[in-house]
């Protein structure tokens, strides 16, 4: 039966966007080129998504679904702060922030959504 709801909300998918000017837009205030954000339900792309692109995305929507959005966009950004501190770098901080950790690990493997292990995110925090 546990098993059965947690299959639903790993079925769970966003509302996805292409050719949308707001990856554009975030990118001014944007430590990296933004290529595709994911917020709450929806996930825009500045060109067209890849299958890879639409992996890392999703992902990133299942952390938010699991930590129910608003919680997850604090942790994110804290994650950032830190790394901003640590590493004096806001494009280091990016990429060291253990939600992208997950997004970027696993966007390539094909059955990841089927069985990510919920909050595996916890994993890629940095010691
Ligand atoms: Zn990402």
């Amino acid at each position: 039966m546990f098993e059965k709801i947690k299959n639903w909300i790993r079925a769970r998918r966003p509302w996805m966007f292409n050719n949308s000017k707001i990856p554009v837009f975030l990118s001014h205030f944007a430590p990296i080129e933004i290529w595709a954000v994911s917020f709450g339900p929806f996930v825009a792309c500045r060109g067209v998504m890849s299958k890879t692109t639409e992996k890392h995305e999703i992902i990133h929507f299942q952390q938010q679904l699991e930590l129910l959005f608003l919680p997850q966009w604090i942790l994110y950004g804290a994650f950032w702060l830190i790394g901003l501190v640590k590493y004096r770098n806001g494009r280091q901080a990016y990429y060291e922030n253990p939600f992208e950790r997950e997004a970027y690990d696993n966007e390539r493997k094909h059955t990841y959504l089927q069985r990510r292990p919920f909050y595996n995110w916890v994993n890629y925090i940095r010691g």
